[in-house]
């Protein structure tokens, strides 16, 4: 593993935020928790969210000062954009833009909107990733019991001389650097995070769970057992490898899920899946697929509206539903 790349809280020097305002930008997952990290790091905060922001009361309550989203930029030395991906583009030119001056650093927790040319930041202004790899929640609590989740960070525009110094700082700051901080490119973290969301974790994971409980229903087996196996399992072969890497998982399975695992797996997983994730990497690549996220968001979205409302009809739906509410462990709020 190269090491070259990668920094400690002992790499970082704080005091490159000494006396300046870090405006967070957005209040939600990540935006809370960079917040309130960075307070706690004795980093001096200010939240910008929209008028009527449901977020405003939270924030507030939370001992941080809350401005528009135009005003949070234009006091921030530092800006760091936490909003929805798809819309940092039209929030940039309609409330952020004039307020970033030179000498600035405007900072995103993902390469979309600079990557693909949604964001062009203007010349004599530093632009720089910190990217958790974790959710939010993730990133607050650890940081509040004294550990930290690990960040990407890269610069893209260095105007000052000191970009590295200041994101790393940062990165540090919101308790990364307890962990580790690996530097990258907006292009790299961009890229690869699109390629994982869409052909494993998030579409490829979904479409095979959803694959296999069909699998079993059309053959005749009751839902709910079909649930179960393919679906409610997913998480305990997913810690175990979390945890463990493949190899631990299969440790720990039967010599018997061991062995299907091996002699079937690369059938579900064929020729056809491989070549179909080398087209969904390249559409990511030549921005063709962000052109056709964006647009959706552009022209309303009506279309990404109809797939959520089909598949929220899906049997397996319900079926989770019923048995989820019989599983009192499991988190209900999100189903109450
Ligand atoms: P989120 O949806 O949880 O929060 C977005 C925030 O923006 C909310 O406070 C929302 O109220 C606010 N907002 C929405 N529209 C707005 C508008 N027009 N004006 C002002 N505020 C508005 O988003 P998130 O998951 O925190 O993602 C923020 C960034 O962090 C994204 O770039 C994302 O890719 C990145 N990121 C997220 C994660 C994660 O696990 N959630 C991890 C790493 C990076
Ligand atoms: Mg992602
Ligand atoms: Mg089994």
């Amino acid at each position: 593993m190269r090491t070259d790349d990668i920094y400690y809280d002992k790499d970082a020097d704080l005091s490159k935020l000494g006396g300046k305002t870090v405006a967070i930008l957005g209040y939600g997952s990540q935006g809370h928790a960079h917040a309130l990290n960075l307070k706690d790091s004795g980093v001096g905060v200010v939240v910008g969210l929209r008028e009527g922001s449901p977020s405003r009361a939270k924030a507030e309550e939370h001992g941080l000062e809350v401005l528009d989203v135009a005003a949070a930029a234009k006091r921030g030395d530092i800006v760091m954009v936490l909003l929805p991906d798809e819309r940092q583009g039209q929030i940039w030119r309609e409330e952020i833009a004039a307020g970033i001056e030179p000498g600035n650093l405007v900072l995103f927790a993902h390469g979309f909107a600079i990557h693909f040319g949604e964001v062009e930041a203007p010349e004599g202004v530093d632009v720089g990733m910190v990217a958790p790899k974790g959710p939010g929640h993730l990133v607050r609590r650890q940081y509040e019991e004294g550990n930290g989740v690990p960040c990407l960070m890269a610069v893209h525009q260095d105007a000052s001389g000191d970009a590295h110094a200041v994101v790393l700082a940062y990165a540090s700051a919101i308790g990364g650097g307890r962990a580790a901080v690996i530097e990258t490119t907006f292009k790299d973290e961009c890229e690869t995070d699109l390629f994982g969301e869409q052909s494993v974790l998030c579409g490829g994971l979904s479409e095979m769970v959803q694959a296999g409980f069909e699998t079993l229903v059309e053959a005749g087996y009751d839902p709910r057992l079909a649930y179960f196996e393919c679906l409610h399992e997913v998480k305990l072969i997913a810690d175990l490898m979390y945890e463990k890497g493949i190899q631990g998982m299969r440790y720990s399975i039967s010599n018997t899920a061991e062995y299907g695992d091996m002699t079937r797996g690369k059938r579900v997983i064929g020729p056809e899946s491989r070549a179909a994730m080398k087209e969904i990497l390249a559409e990511i690549q030549s921005g063709q697929f962000a052109k056709e996220w964006i647009d959706e968001n552009a022209s309303g979205g009506e279309s990404f509206a109809k797939m959520r409302e089909e598949a929220q009809g899906k049997e397996i739906e319900s079926v989770g539903r019923d048995l989820r509410s019989m599983m009192p462990w499991i988190d209900q709020s999100f189903n109450e």
